[in-house]
């Protein structure tokens, strides 16, 4: 990485308010998903990895909510692993943050769903990567955790809150999708959403051994499911590929959708070491790890890290390759940086998505910007 060539002034500065944290709050994880990206330590029951201090998550927020926090995101490894995951819950509610809630389900019980209902705009994501048991558990790699995850959502939704539940389209499980839906109707989700599948950390394995779907299908899948499938139910159905792929009509959405609208210039990760970093991608990426909540003040660390600067400066003007010249990118903003970093060790790489589709002449024409006139005279 190269510093940026303009420092922002202090005007800039207080244009970017710091609105979301993600915190990754446990090293530990009671599955071992054969696609995970953030690769936590497998907890099985009756043992124990470091999760982030109670103490460290109050000041973190204490210290964001004067830099425009206005919701937190929980994740992990599994957030609901974390030994203190009540006081945390309360400390949200106590604050009046939104909350955001990615889990495997499967220790969501009837007073945690209760407590996370009373938060503020709970939205919370369940992870059904196949409709029936065998699918879910050979990808999630535990035996069982199909039956806990679903009796989840089902207290998710006694509770009150409707989940999202979110499918990994691999190889395996691509003939399940409208299962998955008819699934999510009968249990009372509030909407469905298709991830694609990174090569990133495990993920780049899975890639490795065919058990992804090639461009060209994943491409086929997207139209199949923007252009008639979804109208076939009346959940919420998001397929998360970059939006220069939608039909216009489903061109923006709530980024708490996961609907692959980068909120990069506002959002801060914390690891459950109580390091900062760009997200989850600081636990395998060390150069996207900005300091430690022990000893950097938040503010400091927000205002000056010099990569935080630097994406600042450079997004979206310096992307690179199909990125660069995309129509969508001031509100894509590259799908996701992370990603994007860590295949190319590049902060301006193009998605790797869309790049390999515009390589094979399947990137939508419309979405390019037309070339600037050349002007002879
Ligand atoms: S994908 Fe989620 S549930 Fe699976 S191992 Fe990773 S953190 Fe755990
Ligand atoms: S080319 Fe880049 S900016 Fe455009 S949709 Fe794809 S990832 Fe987003």
């Amino acid at each position: 990485m190269t510093m940026p060539r303009e420092k922002p002034t202090e005007n800039d500065k207080s244009k970017y308010s710091l609105n979301q944290i993600y915190f990754y709050l446990t090293e530990g994880c009671n599955l071992r998903c054969s696609h995970c990206w953030i690769q936590p330590k497998y907890q099985a029951q009756g043992r124990s990895y470091p999760a982030l201090p109670l103490d460290l998550f109050r000041s973190i927020i204490d210290q964001a909510k004067p830099l425009g926090l206005s919701a937190v995101k929980l994740t992990g490894g599994e957030p609901l692993l974390h030994p203190q995951i009540y006081e945390i819950l309360e400390q949200i509610q106590a604050e009046g943050l939104s909350l955001i809630v990615e889990t495997n389900g499967v220790l969501c019980t009837p007073e945690l769903a209760r407590k996370m209902a009373k938060c503020k705009n709970p939205f919370v994501s369940v992870s059904l990567d196949g409709a029936d048991a065998e699918t879910h558990e050979w990808v999630r790699g535990v035996d069982g955790c199909f039956a806990t995850a679903q009796q989840g959502i089902r207290n998710l939704v006694a509770a009150g809150i409707m989940p999202q539940i979110i499918m990994t389209v691999l190889r395996r499980n691509q003939d399940q999708m409208e299962k998955i839906v008819r699934l999510g109707e009968k249990l009372g989700a509030g909407s469905v959403k298709f991830n694609i599948l990174q090569p990133i950390a495990r993920g780049k394995e899975m890639h490795q051994a065919g058990e992804t779907l090639s461009i060209e299908e994943l491409i086929d899948l997207g139209r199949w499911v923007e252009n008639g499938f979804s109208d076939s139910t009346n959940l919420r159905i998001i397929y998360g590929h970059p939006i220069a792929f939608r039909p216009l009509g489903r061109m923006l959405g709530g980024n708490e959708d996961g609907c692959g609208v980068c909120g990069i210039l506002g959002i801060l990760g914390v690891l459950a070491n109580g390091s900062y970093a760009m997200c989850g991608i600081g636990e395998t990426v060390p150069e996207l790890v900005y300091g430690h909540a022990d000893t950097d003040r938040l503010e400091d660390l927000w205002n000056n890290n010099h990569v935080l600067l630097e994406i600042r400066e450079g997004v979206p003007d310096r992307f690179e390759g199909t990125c660069s010249d995309c129509l969508m990118k001031k509100i894509c903003l590259g799908y996701c940086l992370a990603y994007n970093y860590y295949i190319s060790k590049n902060l301006w790489a193009s998605s790797w998505y869309c790049e390999e589709a515009r390589n094979r002449g399947l990137f939508p024409e419309s979405r390019i910007a037309p070339k600037p006139m050349q002007n002879n005279n």
